[in-house]
């Protein structure tokens, strides 16, 4: 009936002098439930379950021989139940023998759960700034071996990065299920006649990747999708046809490909990223924004739960209008996108949808109007040049920029330190599309070369539209219409009247917020995540219709929902380190704590160091046992490099005295805490750090 298996090799010395106390302790309680010891001594002691009994009864045990035990069935057990060893349950707090009866008849002992060792895993660190890496998460991402290059634009994840990218992946994975998303898995390679009908093989141009498939003699044109509009719209035309079957989420995990042309800062722009893309199908648009509503809290508990400081930014609304766009930005100095703030009442927004405040700027009458005039500038074309030769300043220029919108030419007006906003421009002038004029259109409507229009003189009548900042530039410089030529003295009003002034241009820093009128910010930003409201975009060309219950044919409105994965681990990183490595939130560290016995040859240090491993690994924290043969100088940094959220040291000192040195990262100091109750104390802490990440958001003033 019994049947041993041999133990795996293990040190069972200092298990024996364990189990001399939990012996005499267990002939007092002959039922084998836990019981406490007085003793800090440690064992490790199998357990069975019986999966006969409900809930599996406790069973009595005798006294484990050489790691090998002998057991019978317990008295609530029926008759004939077996044991098995399911796993092995140390505590350091008490020692406890729950063995329990099974239905099984063999009885075998329990494989150790393995633990993890930092000698058995590979983590290669580096101290040395790696070459080429610019940007803190690169080059932490490269020191604290989470990632290797393989080519420009493209990383390996190694094992500690490829914990992290699947800490991410899970919470994403399960706020999207909460909000009512349901996962599927669409291929990476799809035929690039699905992107010739919606016309994007065009519109993402160098940016798709694309290949042929060789089969039997054919050429099967095929891309390497860079998202899925047009694969899960095809999906839904096919398996869905009635309004009974709407609404619906789609959303998969997958790898996504764009040819990056100039790609740089590590993870942050490569060709080859994991995102999770989220579509939603609509009968009405009450319920698209219903779903939209959901996806924008899911995505801000997902940064939230990332430990993310992010900002949901308004962006530009496409063809629904209105509310209709969202991008979660990562404010961080190093961020490509520029986003624009205001800190008194919260707006924000990307720098194309970005209003500005104020509106019309009247002009100082007490100001003198001076006569204008024409003035030699050879050479001097853009707002740089025409500024260093005239002696001023970029705020004294008004740039003329020739448009065509819709085909007809139009001049727009602009503070020389301006940008231009042409999503702005072509809502203003009411035209689908909208690119600079040609050198041709341009010599032709203004009668000189490139870089000298101005809005006195043109050679063509053709509407003006002037930004509400060019109203109160006094005695400007604009461009003369001819050759090497420009304007001084030339007042709006007086010397041109433009067709409409209306805001036409980027915010910028310190122009009034929209809302409140206070010094709107510009900041830096890493985008992680866009909600976007599509409407019927994709599902015109490809035919995603459903029968609505008036018995009409209708096409289906969609949403989509994207997040970068691998930028919530970079972005993570971008905004939470310090000189000596990256800082992890609990919810997205490779291992939640790294235990570091300073003497591995120490039976009883490594012991104590695989009785907690085992002890957290039941209860689902992640640790790692730093087991090198290595000075404490060098785990210490180490682990700080990697910025595991909490150190456990096991030390001769703390040993002796009873204790063990607890350190999170984010602190300077350490504290001592009895080993005695440390397994469960430490757990509890953890899981309150990892739901709510208090001393981690505190930490990083979020
Ligand atoms: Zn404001």
């Amino acid at each position: 009936m019994w049947k041993n298996r041999p133990s795996p090799a293990t040190n069972w010395s200092f298990f024996d002098t364990a189990m001399e106390t939990a012996d005499s302790r267990f002939a007092a309680d002959a039922s084998g439930e836990a019981f406490p010891s007085k003793s800090a001594a440690v064992c490790r002691l199998p357990s069975a379950i019986c999966r006969l009994c409900p809930g599996g009864n406790l069973v009595e045990q005798k006294r484990p021989i050489d790691g090998r035990g002998q057991y019978r069935p317990g008295s609530g057990c029926p008759p004939g139940s077996g044991l098995q060893f399911e796993k092995i349950v140390c505590s350091l707090s008490f020692l406890h023998v729950p063995v329990k009866c099974t239905e099984d008849f063999s009885f075998a002992f329990c494989s150790f759960i393995p633990s993890m060792y930092w000698s058995k895993t590979l983590i290669p660190t580096m101290k040395e700034t790696p070459e080429g890496a610019e940007i803190p998460s690169h080059v932490l991402m490269l020191r604290a071996g989470l990632i290797s290059q393989v080519m420009a634009g493209a990383y390996s994840y190694l094992p500690l990065g490829l914990r992290t990218l699947h800490k991410a992946t899970q919470i994403v994975r399960e706020e999207m299920n909460k909000a009512g998303g349901v996962e599927l898995l669409m291929t990476a390679l799809c035929p690039a006649s699905l992107y010739e009908q919606t016309h994007r093989i065009d519109v993402f141009g160098n940016v798709l990747i694309k290949t042929d498939l060789q089969r039997g003699g054919k050429k099967i044109p095929v891309v390497f999708c860079p998202t899925h509009e047009e694969e899960v719209t095809d999906i839904v035309a096919r398996f869905i046809s009635s309004y009974r079957q709407l609404p619906i989420t789609l959303y998969q995990i997958q790898t996504k490909f764009r040819n990056e042309e100039r790609p740089r800062f590590g993870v942050l722009r490569t060709s080859e990223f994991i995102m999770k893309d989220a579509y939603s199908f609509h009968t009405t648009l009450d319920s698209l924004n219903a779903t939209y509503k959901k996806m924008y809290a899911a995505y801000s508990k997902i940064f939230s739960r990332c430990g993310l400081p992010f900002l949901a930014v308004e962006a530009e609304s496409g063809p629904i209008g209105g509310d209709a766009s969202h991008e979660f930005m990562i404010p961080s100095p190093n961020g490509e996108d520029k986003i624009v703030h205001c800190a008194s009442c919260g707006y924000a927004a990307n720098t194309e949808k970005a209003e500005i405040g104020g509106g019309d700027r009247a002009l100082d009458a007490s100001i003198l109007l001076k006569e204008i005039a024409e003035l030699d500038t050879p050479g001097a074309h853009t707002v740089e040049q025409v500024c260093k030769f005239l002696k001023v300043k970029p705020t004294k220029l008004v740039k003329t920029l020739i448009y065509l919108a819709d085909d007809k030419p139009v001049a727009v007006l602009l503070r020389g330190d301006h940008e231009a906003n042409e999503n702005k421009i072509r809502k203003v002038l009411g035209t689908q599309k909208l690119e600079l004029a040609d050198p041709a259109t341009i010599e032709r409507v203004t009668g000189a070369p490139i870089g000298f229009a101005g809005p006195v003189g043109l050679k063509e009548s053709i509407p003006i539209y002037a930004d509400y900042t060019v109203m109160s530039v006094v005695n400007s410089v604009t461009g003369a219409n001819k050759n090497e030529k420009h304007l001084v003295n030339v007042n709006a009003s007086r010397d041109y009247t433009p067709t409409k002034f209306d805001d036409l241009r980027n915010a910028a820093e310190g122009d009034p917020c929209p809302r409140c009128a206070s010094e709107l910010l510009i900041r830096s930003a890493i985008e992680v995540g866009h909600v976007f409201k599509l409407g019927t975009k994709y599902s015109e060309c490809l035919g995603a219709k459903f029968l609505d219950d008036d018995e009409t044919q209708k096409t289906i409105l969609m949403g989509c929902y994207g997040i970068g994965v691998n930028r919530i681990v970079a972005g993570l990183i971008e905004t939470s380190y310090d000189e000596s490595g990256i800082i992890f939130p609990v919810n997205l560290a490779p291992y939640e704590v790294v235990i570091c016995p300073m003497k591995i040859d120490d039976e009883k240090m490594m012991g104590l160091a695989q009785v907690l491993h085992d002890e957290w690994e039941s209860r689902g924290i992640d640790c790692l046992v730093d087991d090198r043969d290595q000075r404490a100088g060098v785990k210490f940094k180490d682990a700080d490099l990697i910025g595991f959220p909490l150190r456990i040291v096991i030390g001769d000192k703390g040993l002796a005295e009873g204790k063990l040195e607890i350190k999170w990262r984010w602190e300077k100091g350490s504290t001592m805490l009895p080993i005695e109750g440390a397994a469960s104390t430490i757990a509890t802490m953890l899981d309150e750090e990892r739901n709510t990440s208090t001393h981690f958001r505190a930490s990083r003033d979020i």
